[in-house]
């Protein structure tokens, strides 16, 4: 039996690639191709972006109420596919079911809603009092592309396509070729619902070819991309020769900042997931746990009995709370990873081997003994793995904290306000979280500094950027 195809949407139709080339997916439990996905090229997005700019003027005049109506019918036959999304997300990416069922693919319904309500309540400013009076319009670019990674791949594509439609935009897409699936099943939803053409496109591939060919090709306004931080410089580069917009997500070393006074014990599963979710395949995992020198030994402990109890196994077994790796690739950068600690005179005090079964399991790992300066707590893992240090006071966890080029996401741990306050003033982060991990406010401004990436997403500032801005004076 032939493997299932996934094709592109372009036009409002699937189409096959125009090179006729086909890529394996596979399934990270087995580490066996499950489907094939199309080997999309500069013909495939060229199509596609002719497509988008031909949608755009019907889609860029409609009221935005009509538009946010679209959104929320793409919602709503997501939501009545809920399980079928969750099930084929957990096979495709490798991901405990219980995860994309209650979590991500809810969240990316969430965004498409999220972004309906914002088409009707976006606004734009006006400045009266200094030099007679000002307005802005904010008018829709034109095309856009959308590149998104495999891990969440329809919650961060549905971040990305829906603020671009709301405000007017049509959209090329280029979902990651390790994980497409949900991404095809959106684009048939799409075409099933009637969806007006061109409007939304998915285009696959390879990064290097479809990905490039969309932040090359001159029709494309503004490109938003969340991946690594080697591959965001690469397009920042690309897009600096024709001045193309973007908005770069990239990658996170990110601190966890836990103090005596906190209440640690009582949040101990909360901490295991902030390492090690997803198996720690979130940009918002904190892979740096810095911890208070007197209850050093304390929370050392309970983490490591607690990441030894979370069940590792297949993604649509009960119970399962890590799944495997989500790429060969990925395994490979792992367990790389693992062997760069020990050289560095890291302990491992749990994990740190892949298991003896098929496919790419590797269980919570801690870490520690090393210094700031190690490679280990510099470079991004993006795995189960996470490093323990501790630290004398505020200003040496302060410190540690911002040992580091990324700059995404810092959590802290304590009951003392001022000193939670004080902290958050001084991380060097796009987002700090006290006493709370993946606290979302979808309104709010999403991003980081540093390696972490260039720019905000997120509610208004989502709409900001796919918008361009006009000022108008008028002499009063
Ligand atoms: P990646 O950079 O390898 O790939 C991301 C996407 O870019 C994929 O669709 C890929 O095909 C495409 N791509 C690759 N090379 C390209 C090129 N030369 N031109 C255009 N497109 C190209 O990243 P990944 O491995 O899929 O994702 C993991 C990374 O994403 C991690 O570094 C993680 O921290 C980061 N991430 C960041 C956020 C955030 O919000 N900051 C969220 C999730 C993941």
């Amino acid at each position: 039996m032939r493997m299932q195809r996934l094709g592109h949407h372009i036009d409002g139709h699937p189409v096959t690639p125009a090179s006729g080339g086909w890529l394996p997916v596979f399934d990270p439990a087995t580490a066996q191709p499950h489907a094939e996905v199309a080997a999309g090229d500069a013909a495939d997005i060229a199509a596609a972006v002719d497509a988008a700019g031909r949608a755009f003027p019907a889609w860029s005049a409609l009221p935005a109420d009509a538009r946010a109506r679209w959104l929320e019918r793409l919602a709503d036959a997501l939501e009545a596919r809920l399980e079928a999304f969750a099930r084929a997300e957990a096979t495709d990416a490798g991901k405990p079911l219980a995860l994309s069922r209650e979590a991500e693919i809810p969240r990316a319904i969430a965004n498409l809603r999220f972004f309906a309500h914002a088409a009707t309540q976006f606004s734009s400013e006006s400045h009266h009092g200094q030099a007679g009076l000002h307005y802005t319009l904010r008018a829709p670019l034109g095309v856009v592309g959308a590149i998104a990674p495999w891990n969440l791949p329809l919650y961060l594509l549905t971040w990305k396509i829906a603020p671009a439609l709301a405000a007017g935009n049509t959209v090329v897409a280029k979902p990651s070729e390790v994980a497409p699936m949900t991404a095809w099943m959106l684009g048939e939803l799409a075409v099933e619902i009637g969806f007006p053409r061109g409007v939304l496109n998915l285009v696959h591939g390879r990064g290097g070819e479809a990905g490039e060919a969309l932040v090359r090709h001159p029709d494309v306004r503004a490109l938003t991309f969340t991946g690594s931080t080697a591959v965001g410089q690469r397009i920042a580069g690309l897009a600096a020769e024709r001045l193309l917009k973007v908005s770069l997500e990239l990658g996170g070393k990110n601190p966890t900042l836990i103090f005596a006074d906190s209440d640690w014990r009582a949040q101990i599963d909360t901490l295991l997931r902030s390492a090690f979710q997803n198996s720690g395949q979130i940009c918002l995992c904190g892979s740096r746990i810095l911890i208070e020198r007197g209850i050093y030994d304390d929370v050392r402990d309970a983490l490591v009995a607690g990441a030894q109890a979370l069940h590792v196994g297949a993604p649509l077994e009960a119970g399962v709370r890590i799944g495997p790796l989500a790429s060969q690739a990925q395994f490979d950068k792992v367990r790389a990873a693992l062997d760069q600690a020990r050289a560095e005179g890291g302990r491992v005090l749990c994990g740190g081997a892949a298991l003896d079964r098929p496919g790419w399991y590797v269980p919570p790992t801690l870490i520690d003994g090393l210094g700031p300066d190690c490679a280990t707590n510099r470079v991004e893992i993006f795995g189960p793995v996470a490093t323990l240090q501790p630290f004398d006071d505020d200003a040496h966890a302060l410190a540690l904290a911002n040992a580091s080029d990324y700059g995404l996401v810092a959590t802290v741990w304590t009951r003392d306000l001022l000193r939670a306050h004080r902290l958050a003033a001084g991380l060097r982060a796009g987002m700090v979280w006290i006493n709370a991990w993946m606290l979302r406010d979808l309104r709010t401004p999403f991003g980081g500094v540093g390696r972490s990436g260039l720019g905000r997403e997120g509610g208004l500032e989502a709409m900001r950027f796919f918008t361009e801005p006009k000022t108008i004076g008028i002499a009063l």
